[in-house]
């Protein structure tokens, strides 16, 4: 059993919150043990919920073809969520769940490793900026200590609000240059991706 593997058995076995009393399956997340990119959400739906996988319902889609606008496979990349089971009714994820569920997703980030973060909504941008609003940074490349994060809409979201959809779809079209930039940043100078999330990249 890898250690990914090892992660997602204790997660279908939790019940650190009231969550787990509720769920029909946990969703850790999915996608290869080397991804580049890891994109995180905020819970699982309905559908996500009864398949036990991430992004599956109709934001799901809409996530499936903002990559494949940007030649992006969905199996090339991790997808998970801040939290790992369905909060009836889709209502917010409460604050007690949120930390309960925490040290999951920090290790799938110390697993997976990711060169780019793509936090997608305002509760996975929470996680690493709390006090940051998303439609102010939302298309900006921002480093978080060790990690570089991409902030941009949820899907969900994104699909209920045609202003925001228009957001979703120009902020990805800028990822295959961003993975770009980074290689170059990570060769020359860190700093620089500090000076890029000034410029909004
Ligand atoms: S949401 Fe997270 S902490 Fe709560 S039961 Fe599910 S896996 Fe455990």
């Amino acid at each position: 059993m890898t250690e990914l593997e090892k992660l997602y058995e204790e997660i279908r076995n939790c019940h650190k919150c009231r969550l787990a009393e509720s769920r029909t399956n946990a969703v850790p997340g999915e996608g290869p043990e080397d991804a580049q990119i890891m994109f995180i959400g905020e819970a699982p739906g309905f559908h996500e919920d009864r398949q036990g996988r991430p992004f599956v319902g109709a934001a799901g889609r809409f996530l499936d073809q903002l990559l494949e606008s940007i030649g992006i496979k969905r199996e090339e990349v991790y997808i998970c969520n801040v939290i790992k089971c369905r909060p009836p009714g889709n209502r917010d994820p409460l604050a007690d769940e949120i930390k309960a569920c925490a040290p999951y997703l920090d290790r799938q980030i110390e697993i997976i490793k990711p060169r780019l973060i793509v936090t997608l909504g305002r509760f996975s941008l929470a996680k690493f900026l709390p006090k940051a609003s998303i439609s102010k940074v939302h298309g900006q490349l921002i480093r978080v200590g060790d990690l570089t994060c991409y902030p941009v809409f949820h899907p969900a979201a994104a699909l209920h609000q045609p202003r925001w959809k228009s957001a979703v779809e120009e902020d990805f079209r800028r990822i295959p240059e961003i993975l770009k930039q980074l290689d170059k940043l990570e060769i020359e100078d860190e700093t620089k991706a500090k000076q890029l999330s000034l410029f909004g990249l």
